[in-house]
């Protein structure tokens, strides 16, 4: 389902210097499995769940998703291929402000041309318990019910693969374990694939392999 070969990334900062934040990474994630990245502040972990989920692209090295290798691919091109095998939820949401929880999760829905949009995606977020929240703004909502938002929208397009940064982060108890069943049950109802970037090491327990990285590299 995912394959990562020799994974490296180098930014460029503002002073012109260059910062590698991954060295050679490489990893595999077969379909339906449940992984979990983990690993201090600062070690790659969110660069690296970008550049499997084909949001950036890497200095070197190589990412296959679904046995379609993403490097090769123009922004565009990796957009169509996100827009129909992949979920991500970000660890600050990214809802779209000027738009209602049940606008922003009809978005992937439309672009693929869903002609029942507006009923999947109250059924969506019926399911994540917001069915009372509809039509509210970002801005009125809570940080809880916004990672639910957005969760709802990660799920509309049926992704093979979920990815998920931090997924937890920030959510009191009862709302981190609501998110955490629901990334479960998709899991097992729809084979979706999950990984997921956490600190929560309880949460990374329950997942099936875990990567650990520290300084850009993966240790053992
Ligand atoms: P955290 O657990 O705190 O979210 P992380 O493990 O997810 O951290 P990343 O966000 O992947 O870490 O960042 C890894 C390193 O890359 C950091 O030192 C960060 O400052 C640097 N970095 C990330 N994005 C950029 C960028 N666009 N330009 C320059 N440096 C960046």
């Amino acid at each position: 389902m995912l394959k990562v070969e020799n994974l490296s990334k180098t930014f460029t900062g503002n002073d012109g210097r260059e910062l590698t934040v991954l060295h050679e990474v490489s990893f595999e994630i077969g379909a339906g499995e449940t992984f979990a990245i983990v690993g201090p502040s600062g070690s790659g972990k969110t660069t690296l769940l970008g550049l499997c989920a084909g949001l950036d692209q890497a200095s070197s090295g190589a990412v296959y998703l679904n046995g379609i290798q993403l490097d090769p691919l123009s922004e565009d091109e990796r957009a169509a291929v996100r827009n129909e095998h992949v979920g991500f939820i970000f660890q600050n949401f990214q809802l779209l402000p000027t738009l209602t929880a049940l606008e922003n999760v009809m978005i992937p829905l439309e672009l693929q041309g869903d002609p029942d949009a507006l009923s999947q995606a109250t059924e969506l977020l019926r399911r994540v318990e917001l069915n009372d929240r509809l039509d509210h703004y970002p801005s009125q909502l809570s940080g809880g019910e916004q990672q639910r938002v957005a969760m709802a929208r990660a799920f509309a397009n049926r992704p093979k693969i979920l990815f998920a940064d931090e997924p937890t982060g920030n959510l009191d108890e009862d709302t981190g374990q609501l998110v955490e069943d629901l990334l479960f049950q998709l899991n097992e109802e729809a084979n979706t694939t999950l990984v997921l970037v956490t600190h929560d090491l309880d949460l990374a327990a329950k997942t099936q392999r875990m990567l650990r990285l520290k300084g850009g590299k993966v240790v053992i």
